[in-house]
């Protein structure tokens, strides 16, 4: 059917989604449940920010044109007050970070370049008129847009809310996430598995994958390789607002993810990528719901997730967009690779972040590497040689 790039593949699952998802249903929570939830209306501010000029230092409000000289000391002003008076030339009022710059100042020279003597401070700064003051409004005029819809909330967006006075926020219904494990040979976690069977990692690590991008994860039981088990449940996950299958979309006889799902009368929009690990994949829609079908192999089912299905549930759940963003960290050893794939690999970033090694492994079914990772390198498809100290890029985990 269509293979493609992993750019080509990741835009394709961001222009679909964007343009046939439906509007989420809105809720409204109090401040703090909205951490981490996607905002379902535009913030704006209720009033300047700052609402008047405030001192940037602790120091002393003047007129520039009075400096460098010595200077009246006339008041204070704190944070959490305001000067009554006006502040002339030669004149000066102590003040504080924070507080309301008092009239008449067009300027805050730092206390550390001040000398004060009784009544009198000198200080040898030049004129720098609003030097130090942050003017009113500087951040955001009263009714500017200061959260987008569609944003997730971070801490500091719980922040500007708290700001703008928010006990309570509209935040976009989670999106409900079908986890559908198949294989004849996987059994539950609390089996003990006879030696040709495997404990189901991938449904667990799909539902951790899935709720930390704001999904709800619900686990079907394990289709078995039959067709009609499969279809039974495969039709139950299109119930939820998208359904991710794992196992059965390879070439082999008992893989029938992709038969079920065409009986389903699902439109693909396509079956194969050039990633490695995680080629056979597959992408479409049923019965108005999303769906992929991802390869069963754990590190394949993780990486592909998290390069593809995570930008359904975000954009699902009402996110603007979904930008997946790969940094670069230098590598500690050569690295190469057979071009035409890109390719990603278990690795571990140094703890200052800026050099990676990657893991040996046993391929894509070796979890305990797995486990000991904290990124995946990720290699491009047109390069086939890294020294040490290369730039190359990752997927964080
Ligand atoms: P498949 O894509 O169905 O050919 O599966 C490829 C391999 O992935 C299987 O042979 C299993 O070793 C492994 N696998 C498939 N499903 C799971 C699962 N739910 N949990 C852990 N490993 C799995
Ligand atoms: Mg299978």
């Amino acid at each position: 059917m269509s293979t493609f790039s992993f750019p080509d593949a990741r835009a394709m699952v961001e222009s679909r989604v964007l343009a046939l998802r439906a509007a989420p249903a809105v809720e409204t929570v109090p401040l703090l449940e909205a951490a981490h939830r996607v905002l379902a209306a535009p913030i704006v501010a209720d009033r300047d920010y700052p609402p008047l000029a405030r001192s940037i230092r602790d120091g002393f409000a003047v007129q520039a044109s009075s400096l460098p000289g010595t200077l009246d000391v006339i008041g204070e002003v704190r944070a959490g007050g305001a000067f009554a008076g006006s502040v002339g030339a030669g004149q000066a009022v102590e003040i504080m970070t924070g507080a309301p710059v008092p009239q008449g100042a067009d300027q805050v020279v730092m206390v550390e370049h001040t000398d004060r003597a009784g009544t009198r401070v000198s200080t040898s700064r030049p004129a720098k008129p609003g030097e130090f003051i942050n003017p009113q409004a500087a951040e955001a005029a009263a009714g500017a847009a200061v959260v987008a819809a569609g944003t997730r909330l971070t801490f500091a967006g719980i922040a500007m809310l708290a700001t703008t006075g928010h006990a309570t926020v509209p935040v976009y219904a989670r999106p409900t996430v079908a986890i559908l494990a198949t294989g004849d040979e996987i059994v539950p976690v609390d089996a003990t598995p006879r030696p040709f069977e495997i404990r189901n990692s991938n449904a667990q690590s799909l539902a951790v994958q899935v709720a930390r991008r704001g999904g709800l994860p619900r686990v079907l039981p394990v289709a078995r390789d039959d067709f009609s088990h499969t279809r039974e449940l495969v039709e139950e996950g299109l119930r939820s607002d998208l359904l991710l299958l794992s196992g059965g979309v390879s070439a082999g006889k008992y893989d029938l993810v992709e038969q079920v799902l065409a009986e389903l009368g699902a439109e693909f929009y396509f079956d194969r990528v050039l990633i490695q690990p995680g080629q056979p994949l597959v992408f479409g829609r049923a019965r108005g719901k999303f769906f992929f079908g991802l390869p069963g192999n754990p590190a394949s089912t993780m990486v592909t997730f998290e390069i593809f299905a995570r930008a359904a549930v975000e954009l699902l759940g009402g996110q603007a967009e979904s930008p997946l963003i790969l940094p670069h960290a230098r590598l500690t050893r050569p690295f190469r690779h057979q071009p035409g794939l890109t390719r990603f690999l278990p690795a571990l970033l140094d703890a200052d972040g800026g050099r990676i090694t990657p893991i040996p492994w046993q391929g894509s079914s070796d979890v305990p590497s797995l486990a000991r990772a904290n990124a995946f390198l990720a290699a491009d498809p047109d390069q086939p040689a890294w020294e040490a100290g290369d730039w190359i890029r990752f997927l964080p985990l």
